[in-house]
């Protein structure tokens, strides 16, 4: 075992946790056992909630610009570190070396806007009559969790800590136990750039730990990003708890490839939002709906997917149940009828064989009923859907459950504006695969992609993050003015 075993985190310390089961962390590109990850209960929970609890006291007291200044050293550690930290998410996650140092990336952008906040979150005063004033200044909440996916070890839990702290809270993290090694090492930055002890915590654990969360009494917030399946439970569970919640789930991705597409530009965008980070991005790319004849395109998309090569430029998938799991969606739709095109089974990597990798795979004349077309695959695996008008590819993307990422492909703004006014996604690209709106905007999907009235970052997260106080002053008990009192 590479690492020594994960441990819980609370009051600034590494804590071991008092689990009595254990799960290797296994590294998707060989195979390798690098860790153990405990699966802590309601008492590790407790212990984490008491010593964030404690801080709150003290660090909700502190101005916003000291806050803000931890986060501008933490930043630089970031950058200081990005070396090892783009090693060691490659090497819990599988993604290629490129992909972490992007993830790097942008966690130091995102830690620049929550160093913005002092600018941002400057109350509002206005004199609402003769000597009366309101004044409404943003208060944090207390002890918030956050609850994080396999896919972005690192940036996802940055979409939350740097905001949620400087805004005034202490915070509990709960890392997927696929990947808890980047979290810990987040913990160790944030102590090093002088963050107190207790303000961000973390407990290690799987369903147990999250359930916890969800129904413990003195946590104020929960964010979680993942799956559907599970973003449903967590949003129902601690709303139930009557807790604020914003639950980010699954996606289905659609492109929508019109005839007048740039075909060289098209391609190399389609191809490498499905690939990217083994399509394991709630972002990719993941239904092409083929408007018209785009075969020229169609071609050169297989060839640009060609070149892209597991264990060069294509990562590895998570685990051998996501291969698995990849794969039968792939024989599943071959066997309904469907075409591959561009085949990612059986993929290996010489000298890595245990690695966990899969293919570019283009699947043609997918139909509307396949589960290839229904369902996220979460792989880098595209279907393509023929239509003959722009409208019934509209409906396709319409009827979908998801609501996070559309794009669409065309020289034609008319066209581009109808999509974005008619595609039923939070997150909409014209002309580009994998439309991620960078800070100051927020990060969100629609539908069953997102349970909750915030997006996750961005402007978006303050509210999330704060409550409002407002504060009404009457300086002139002399005026004759009698408003409401
Ligand atoms: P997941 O839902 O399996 O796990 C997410 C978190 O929930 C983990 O911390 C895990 O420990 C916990 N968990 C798992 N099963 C649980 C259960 N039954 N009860 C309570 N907690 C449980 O997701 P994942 O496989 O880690 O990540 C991939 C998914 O995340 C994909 O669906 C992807 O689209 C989605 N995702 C969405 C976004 C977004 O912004 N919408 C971003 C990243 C990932």
């Amino acid at each position: 075992m590479k690492y020594g075993r994960v441990r819980n985190f609370y009051g600034g310390q590494f804590v071991d946790s008092q689990a009595s089961e254990w799960l290797d962390v296994t590294s998707p590109i060989d195979g390798a056992v690098l860790s153990q990850v405990p699966m802590s209960g309601a008492g590790d929970l407790d212990a984490a909630v008491d010593a964030a609890k404690k801080a709150f006291g003290s660090w909700s007291k502190t101005t916003i610009k000291e806050r803000s200044q931890i986060f501008f050293r933490y930043r630089s550690l970031l950058e200081e570190y990005s070396d090892e930290l783009t090693a060691l998410t490659t090497e819990e996650n599988g993604k290629t070396a490129d992909e972490a140092r992007a993830e790097v990336d942008k966690s130091i952008e995102l830690c620049e806007f929550a160093c913005s906040m002092p600018q941002l979150v400057a109350g509002e005063v206005l004199e609402v009559s003769k000597g009366v004033e309101c004044r409404v200044e943003h208060f944090p909440l207390g002890v918030v969790a956050s609850i994080v996916p396999f896919n972005f070890p690192l940036m996802v839990p940055n979409w939350t800590v740097p905001n949620a702290l400087v805004l005034g809270n202490t915070m509990i993290m709960k890392p997927s136990e696929l990947v808890p090694l980047s979290c810990q090492r987040m913990a160790e930055i944030l102590k090093e750039a002088g963050l107190p002890d207790g303000v961000f915590n973390i407990v290690n654990g799987g369903r147990e730990i999250v359930e916890s969360i969800c129904d413990h009494q003195g946590i104020a917030a929960v964010s979680f990003v993942g799956s559907t399946k599970v973003a449903k439970i967590v949003y129902q569970r601690s709303t139930q708890a009557l807790k604020r919640c914003v639950s980010l789930g699954g996606a289905k991705n659609h492109l929508f490839v019109l005839p007048d597409a740039n075909p060289s530009m098209t391609a190399t965008n389609v191809a490498a939002s499905m690939t990217g980070c083994a399509g394991q991005r709630c972002m990719a790319a993941s239904a092409m709906l083929a408007v018209g004849d785009v075969d020229p395109i169609i071609e050169q998309i297989c060839d640009e997917a060609r070149k892209i090569v597991p264990g060069k430029n294509l990562g590895a998938v998570i685990s051998k149940a996501a291969k698995e799991r990849i794969e039968n969606y792939i024989t599943e739709a071959e066997r309904d009828g469907a075409k591959v095109l561009v085949d990612g089974r059986g993929a290996t990597v010489e000298g890595k064989e245990n690695g966990t990798y899969v293919g570019p795979t283009v699947i043609d004349y997918v139909t509307p009923d396949m589960s290839v077309a229904r369902e996220e695959i979460f792989g880098p695996v595209i279907s393509i859907i023929r239509t003959s008008t722009l409208d019934d590819a509209i409906k396709i993307e319409n009827e979908n459950p998801y609501g996070n990422a559309a794009a669409v492909f065309t020289q034609s703004g008319g066209l581009a504006r109808y999509v974005m006014e008619h595609a039923s996604a939070g997150m909409i690209g014209v002309n580009i695969g994998v439309p991620v709106p960078r800070e100051p905007f927020p990060f969100g999907g629609w539908n069953e992609s997102r349970f909750g009235a915030n997006d996750i970052t961005g402007k978006s997260s303050i509210e999330f993050w704060t409550k409002l106080k407002k504060t009404t002053t009457k300086w002139n008990p002399e005026s004759r003015t009698n408003w409401m009192s």
